[in-house]
């Protein structure tokens, strides 16, 4: 099967883009949002640590798994197939200590791919966009872009597959029916016209354990019980199941706030996480009173080599 999805170059130079990491930004406090997008302050790239860092290892094993398998089925992987992987997932992270354990499980989810999986890909990390048939306040057209982490079939129905990971907290039903970036992914294609079938969350816990035994497909909980879970989990998700045009609904509502009519209120987080925004500075010089000033020391300090400007999904621009 062959798609035809709208690429960047097919898509005027001004158009005006939305990503699930944006609307991720908006929820969580519409002033970043505000000096990220409107001002032009720079994001601040962080060197990611802990279960952030291993999840995107471990997206990155299996963007290459699939991408490499294209049209066929995934298997384990020859000892040449895992030197391809371990050099592609090494040039985007390097190597840190979380990388060759990432690996090892890794290796597992491929072996519980050969038993288990039986998506074909038709791409991995596919780049798209969606008209929403909005357009800006200064005029532009607003589409919704964002990178599909696999689209795949399943005995000919077509399916896009969020990758998760987790070290502790296990994704269920309910968890996702909270969670956007798949049904993003669904909306990106449904409003490109293709009718996609449903969606698949390919779940991963991540967990380092000591014991070497237990890198494996299922592992450990708990040494007195002798508890085990399974280390990978799917959830395949129906029409019935997606509120599809909730969160278009949504989305498009938000947007609109964003973009087309939007609010010069722009409400601040200012909660407990505030210290974990790159923007924390801003209210320092706020509260010195610096109006206007604020901003331009603001782009001062952070459009710098060392605070590269970062686009909607994460790309250095
Ligand atoms: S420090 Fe808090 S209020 Fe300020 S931009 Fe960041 S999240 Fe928003």
């Amino acid at each position: 099967m062959e798609l035809k999805l709208l690429k960047r170059e097919d898509l005027p130079t001004d158009i005006i883009t939305v990503s699930p990491s944006q609307l991720s930004m908006w929820y969580r406090c519409k002033y970043a949002w505000k000096l990220a997008k409107i001002d032009g302050v720079g994001r601040e790239e962080f060197k990611t640590i802990g279960a952030a860092n291993k999840g995107l290892i471990f997206h990155a094993f299996c963007q290459w798994y699939y991408d490499s398998a294209k049209g066929r089925a995934v298997g384990q992987l020859s000892e040449l197939g895992q030197m391809k992987a371990l050099e592609f997932v090494q040039r985007a992270h390097g190597t840190d200590a979380d990388f060759y354990r990432v690996f090892t499980i890794f290796l597992a989810y491929t072996e519980w791919c050969a038993k288990n999986e039986n998506f074909l890909a038709i791409g991995a990390e596919v780049e798209t966009f969606a008209p929403t048939g909005l357009t800006s306040v200064d005029g532009r057209p607003i589409y919704l872009h964002g990178f599909i982490d696999l689209i795949a079939t399943l005995f000919d129905k077509l399916f896009v597959t969020d990758h998760k990971s987790h070290t502790n907290k296990r994704w269920t039903r309910s968890r996702l029916y909270y969670d956007h970036q798949f049904v993003f992914y669904w909306l990106l294609l449904e409003l490109q016209g293709i009718s996609v079938d449903g969606a698949c969350v390919n779940a991963a816990n991540l967990f380092i354990p000591k014991s070497e035994k237990d890198f494996h497909t299922q592992f450990t909980v708990n040494s007195k019980t002798k508890e085990r879970v399974p280390r990978f989990e799917r959830f395949l998700l129906s029409h019935k199941e997606v509120k599809l045009q909730f969160y278009l609904d949504q989305f498009l509502s938000n947007i609109k706030e964003m973009w087309c009519r939007p609010d010069p209120v722009y409400t601040m987080r200012l909660g407990a996480d505030c210290e974990y925004c790159t923007f924390r500075d801003h209210i320092e010089l706020e509260a010195k009173g610096m109006g206007e000033g604020a901003l331009v020391t603001l782009r001062a300090r952070h459009n710098t080599e060392d605070f590269n400007l970062i686009d909607d999904e994460g790309e250095v621009a």
